[in-house]
């Protein structure tokens, strides 16, 4: 039995136009049990070569039934993973040329889109030409990276080499930044118990008269702050810590300040918007994930970093299968982060800027912080709810005046019906809603029709 790529090719691409097409008419949510596919897959696999339309009916009844419809323009929920027409193009693409780019030689244009593309993408988000660009797969794995470098910088480029007693080394974020710094601290070997949380104010952002308190008391027993991180948009309010004040801080005690702006940094693609990163400029590394907000389907994080020698000297490791005769200024990306293989990912945020264009992205950006607005207006105007953070973009804390309780259950009640998703967030000790209003297909219709389902709902 033979299958026909030609054939199946259609049938899929077909499905893709479809799919595209009809994707309102799918529940956001799945409404699957855990288990109920798991018991639809055999134990084990077929001996034998099966026939391509076995898949294809399996692909339709068994996986789809569980999928979540992360590009329906009413998913709501944590930050999107916005894909568009270029970005899956690319992605065909990429999967037809099974590219490995590790190193220059194992295919040299997947190394230079990867540099060209990152100038690119540091000029249009207004980012310093002092920034090196490198994608990796997620922002956890970006902030792990940096972390790592700043630690390697700190002790002179010695636990590379000798390993090191964590003990004394301390971190820094505020107790709204994302779960990844806790990862990165975990995984370093640091310990969480060594990054420090400083507290936030009532906006959500990081307590400057705190940190510097925090650094002067762990210097005074001995510890040795290396690592700063400052959010330009947290995962629970979109909230902007104070990039200028924090950079500062960071100059002062010789702290390696990093900017996690893995949401929210695809905004700087407006310029109208970049007095709210002051700072940004300043930073030793930043992360901006287009595989949140900037229709580049995942994965894609974009890490900047202003000394890339010290993440060469980090992460570079020549055994003899490696080598090869390429000249000293050759990049090998692989001395860029902790995989050896990599993705061709640069393609597909190549076609995501060319189809576009710079004036297209901004468009679209600026449209969502619109829709952002006006479903905060709507919040607003009716006596029931509340806005409960300030609003920089698309993305809306709000909630029922009343219990947490009350609250709770109808976000059960909106995600139950399949119309739209939505996730929740506590702020101050009161659970709240989150609209991210950021898809690719987002209409302003979506918006309206979606408050008067909530309304609806109530
Ligand atoms: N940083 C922030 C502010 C986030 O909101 C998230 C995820 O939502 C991350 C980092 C982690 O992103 P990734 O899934 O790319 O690791």
């Amino acid at each position: 039995m033979k299958n026909d790529f030609n054939e199946s090719i259609k049938i899929v691409s077909d499905w893709i136009t479809t799919y595209r097409k009809d994707i309102e008419k799918y529940s956001v949510l799945s409404d699957v049990q855990f288990g109920d596919i798991l018991k639809k897959l055999p134990e084990i696999a077929e001996e034998q070569a099966e026939p391509f339309q076995n898949i294809w009916e399996d692909f339709n009844s068994i996986i789809m039934p569980g999928i979540t419809h992360w590009q329906h323009p009413k998913f709501f929920g944590y930050f999107p993973s916005n894909s568009s027409p270029p970005s899956i193009l690319a992605e065909m693409i990429v999967a037809s040329l099974g590219v490995q780019g590790m190193s220059w030689i194992t295919s040299p244009s997947a190394t230079e889109l990867e540099i060209r593309v990152m100038e690119w993408l540091r000029n249009l988000l207004g980012f310093s030409n002092q920034f090196s660009g490198v994608i990796q797969d997620s922002a956890s794995s970006s902030t792990l990276i940096a972390m790592i470098v700043a630690r390697e910088k700190i002790t002179d480029f010695i636990s590379n080499k000798k390993g090191l007693s964590n003990e004394k080394l301390v971190a820094y974020c505020s107790s709204e930044a994302h779960s990844s710094l806790d990862k990165a601290a975990k995984i370093i070997g640091i310990g969480s118990d060594n990054l420090r949380k400083i507290s936030v104010n009532e906006n959500q952002e990081m307590n400057i008269e705190e940190l510097i308190h925090t650094i002067e008391e762990d210097l005074k027993k001995g510890m040795k702050p290396f690592f700063l991180n400052g959010t330009f948009g947290t995962t629970g309010s979109n909230a902007i810590d104070p990039l200028n004040k924090i950079s500062q801080i960071s100059k002062k005690y010789g702290l390696w300040f990093h900017v996690d702006a893995a949401y929210a940094g695809s905004a700087l693609i407006l310029p109208e918007l970049r007095h709210l990163a002051n700072g940004i400029n300043e930073a030793d590394s930043i992360v901006v994930n287009p595989h949140k907000w900037l229709f580049t389907t995942f994965d894609c994080s974009a890490f900047f970093i202003r000394n890339k020698d010290a993440l060469i000297n980090t992460f570079s490791i020549l055994p003899e299968y490696l080598k090869t005769n390429d000249t000293k200024e050759v990049i090998n990306y692989r001395d860029w982060g902790m995989g050896l293989g990599r993705r061709f990912r640069s393609l597909k945020l190549w076609f995501v800027i060319r189809w576009y264009g710079k004036q297209g992205l901004q468009n679209l950006i600026r449209s969502h912080i619109d829709m952002g607005k006006k479903f905060e207006s709507f919040v607003k105007n009716d006596d029931r709810f509340e806005v409960v953070a300030q609003r920089h973009f698309n993305h809306v804390c709000f909630r029922l005046k009343g219990s947490n309780e009350e609250n709770t259950k109808l976000l059960n009640k909106i995600n139950k019906s399949g119309k739209m998703f939505l996730t929740h967030t506590k702020l101050n000790g009161k659970i709240v809603l989150r609209i991210v209003l950021a898809q690719t297909s987002l209409k302003e219709e979506h918006v309206i029709e979606s408050w008067n389902e909530i309304l609806d709902m109530l």
